[in-house]
């Protein structure tokens, strides 16, 4: 049997999970079983993804459930909407599939979202199980239940808190993602460090090639330590009424990054990239980290491949950008700051410090 890894993310209610991580876990019969019993099974992918890993899924999944469906939406961020999450109901509806049937998320953060959302309202709520397939998604979206589409006017608007009931991250799905793709999830990767955990952070630093050529060892590592880190902030704070929040460090200029190009320009882990080296450097601004930290970030970034010098959008601009974050209140600009390697908190940010930093970094 492959060697694998389980962190449990600890929720009330019976609603606890675990996260399994490892190579080969897609044709491992155990990763499929004890999961809810159900007459029909039903895998949601997408036109890219399915090609490649819907058959062997669904080869697994027919030795527990009498009968097992693909459902296939259109790749993309673009397609992240009703019309794509109706599909699913449609085929769900004129199946006459009942309020058992368990639904497998078989894809990155795209296909997770819009399946956990599916499955959190078809018929007031059926299980389902994350596989993902992306280092984004492995490492993040997979985990902690938030699921959604996006509206015209806003991203991932429409959603809800539904937690799946196991999370199968099979290693070996990595050696088909671009590399671009995997460079984007590598910087949710680093994100944790800082937040979190100082000794991952130099792991990180020091694991940073092996990563960059899917080592599976150090795969194994980066997602299980990612996956602890998210399950021990979710497991306090699932709603995110606090805590939570700390987990969208660089994501407030990220954010504004991303609407600002037109969402698709930067992926989104880019733009988190350059967001946090923003970050770092207002952490510093603000008297709370020395000079070192945000060059420390910025080398580890840039090593990464990922994008250090933001886009030149004017200060205005960002500021406008950023005053719709939904972590913005009473006009105040609030970011996740580092307080200490390891340790990040939320802090209402002057105008007049962000507009420094944006000019200092080529932004204004
Ligand atoms: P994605 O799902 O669009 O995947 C990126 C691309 O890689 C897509 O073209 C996809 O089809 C392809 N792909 C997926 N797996 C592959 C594989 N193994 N081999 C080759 N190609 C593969 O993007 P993503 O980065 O995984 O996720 C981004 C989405 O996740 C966004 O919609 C974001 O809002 C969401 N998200 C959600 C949460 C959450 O907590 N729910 C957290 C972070 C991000
Ligand atoms: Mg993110």
């Amino acid at each position: 049997m492959p060697a694998s890894d389980t962190v449990r993310i600890p929720l009330p209610d019976d609603r606890a999970y675990d996260i399994r991580i490892g190579s080969g876990l897609l044709d491992e019969a155990a990763s499929w079983q004890g999961l809810p019993k159900a007459a029909a099974a039903v895998i949601v992918s997408n036109d890219r993804v399915a090609p490649m890993y819907a058959q062997r899924l669904r080869e697994r999944l027919l030795a527990v459930y009498a009968r097992v469906d693909v459902v296939e939406l259109p790749d993309g961020e673009q397609h992240k909407d009703w019309a794509s999450l109706n599909r699913v109901f449609d085929h769900l509806l004129a199946q006459a599939l009942d309020r058992k049937t368990v639904l497998f998320a078989l894809g990155g953060g795209v296909v997770g979202d819009m399946t956990g959302f599916a499955a959190a309202t078809y018929m007031r709520g059926v299980p389902f199980v994350q596989v993902p397939t992306t280092l984004l998604a492995q490492v993040d979206s997979s985990v902690g239940g938030k699921t959604a589409i996006n509206h015209p006017l806003g991203k991932n608007m429409l959603g809800a808190f539904y937690q799946p009931e196991r999370v199968i991250a099979d290693l070996d799905t990595l050696d088909t993602l671009p590399d671009r793709e995997l460079r984007a999830g590598l910087a949710e990767v680093i994100k944790y460090g800082p937040i979190a955990d100082a000794d991952f952070l130099s792991w990180i630093e020091g694991n940073l090639d092996a990563l960059l050529a899917r080592d599976k060892a150090a795969l194994a590592h980066a997602v299980r330590r990612s996956c602890e880190i998210k399950a021990d902030v979710v497991g306090q704070d699932e709603k995110e009424q606090g805590l939570r929040a700390i987990l969208n460090f660089g994501h407030t200029i990220g954010h504004a990054i991303e609407s600002g190009l037109g969402y698709g320009e930067w992926l989104h882990g880019e733009a988190v990239a350059c967001g946090m080296v923003l970050a770092a450097d207002l952490s510093h601004r603000l008297g709370l980290m020395p000079a070192d930290f945000t060059a420390q970030l910025r080398t580890l970034i840039e090593r990464a491949g990922l994008p250090v010098v933001p886009p030149r959008l004017g200060g205005d601009r960002y500021l406008q950008l950023m005053r719709v974050d939904k972590k913005a209140e009473a006009g105040a600009i609030r970011f996740v700051l580092i307080e200490a390697l390891g340790q990040a908190g939320l802090h209402a940010v002057p105008d007049a410090l962000i507009v420094e930093t944006l000019t200092a970094h080529g932004a204004a």
